[in-house]
């Protein structure tokens, strides 16, 4: 906090969020309802309780949609986020694609043996038929770090494929810099364009030379670990200042990671509400910068 007092332009927006009814719709676009890591079997009427009162308190806040980043193999639940959906009244979406992150562990087998051209096919299918009843909205993707090894080349390239076969937005798990501008590189060698791909954990990078150039390439930049305290809170509002600095607010989003259940730890572990982006983060954003990272960038990255 710079000064005690609010100035004026903190204070028409807190004002107004006070007064003003109802708050203006906003998207998460990426947070977690369940993480399976563990593999482990879990009952959904136990994950629905627990999740559902965290889900109605952003619904108070605004929340209209909120984007499952849980990928296929790691605990992807559509029925459960249906559920969740029908009774919050936020939309959900999830999504298609597969995770190498992690050294592989959560990838199945016939990766190593399909082309991208294959891979993408699974994909796209999805989305045109949708699984268990909700068509996937994104392609959520991971890679390791950079230089990226052949396996990730290839999940990437397959996202890159099936971007242009479906149009659905890429959301890639990544572990640096380096990682990242590969990335943007194998998708546009594809002829997909660099806006249908979001580098996740952007904040994770701490060299901004890489923000600015992702950003200029054309792709999103995703700053998604704000949390209730303070690190988190003043290197986050930090990225945003020195995207905004350098005229790529427009390329630029904002979420948590927050949540999520975890299979196989007690009653699911400790769990990250989805609500300080609301409460800590969003006072200290401007106006415009709200309305340009909670409300107008999320549909300009991902559609309506
Ligand atoms: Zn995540």
């Amino acid at each position: 906090m710079p000064s005690v007092e609010l100035t004026r332009r903190q204070f028409s927006f807190l004002a107004a969020a006070a007064f003003a009814a109802p708050p203006p719709p906003t998207v998460l676009v990426h947070e977690h309802v369940l993480v399976n890591f563990k593999r482990a079997d879990y009952d959904a009427n136990v994950v629905f309780t627990k999740v559902k009162p965290k889900l109605d308190a952003i619904a108070k806040l605004g929340c209209k949609r909120f984007q499952d980043c849980t990928p296929n193999f790691i605990g992807r639940d559509p029925k459960l986020l249906r559920r969740l959906a029908d009774a919050t009244g936020i939309e959900i979406w999830t999504n298609t694609g597969l995770y190498a992150a992690r050294n592989h562990e959560y990838l199945p087998d016939y990766v190593q043996t399909e082309t991208p051209e294959q891979l993408a096919a699974r994909w796209t299918a999805e989305y045109r038929n949708g699984v268990h009843g909700m068509k996937p909205r994104f392609i959520k993707i991971g890679v390791n770090r950079g230089p990226l090894g052949a396996l990730d080349k290839k999940i990437v390239k397959a996202a890159a494929l099936c971007t242009k076969d479906t149009g659905l937005t890429i959301a890639s798990h990544t572990g640096n810099g380096i990682a990242a501008m590969e990335q943007i590189a194998i998708v546009t060698e594809a002829k997909a364009p660099a806006a249908k791909f979001v580098w996740v954990h952007a904040d994770g990078e701490k060299d901004h030379s890489f923000h600015k150039k992702a950003a200029e390439a054309g792709a999103w930049v995703e700053f998604d670990h704000i949390g209730p305290a303070k690190p988190a809170l003043d290197w986050h509002l930090e990225c945003v200042r020195f995207m905004d600095t350098n005229k790529l607010l427009h390329r630029t989003l904002i979420s948590q990671d927050a949540g999520y259940y975890k299979p196989g730890e007690p009653d699911g572990g400790s769990f990250k509400d989805y609500d300080p982006i609301y409460t800590k983060f969003a006072p200290l954003l401007s106006p415009a910068q709200h309305k340009t990272l909670l409300q107008e960038n999320p549909y300009a990255a991902f559609g309506k």
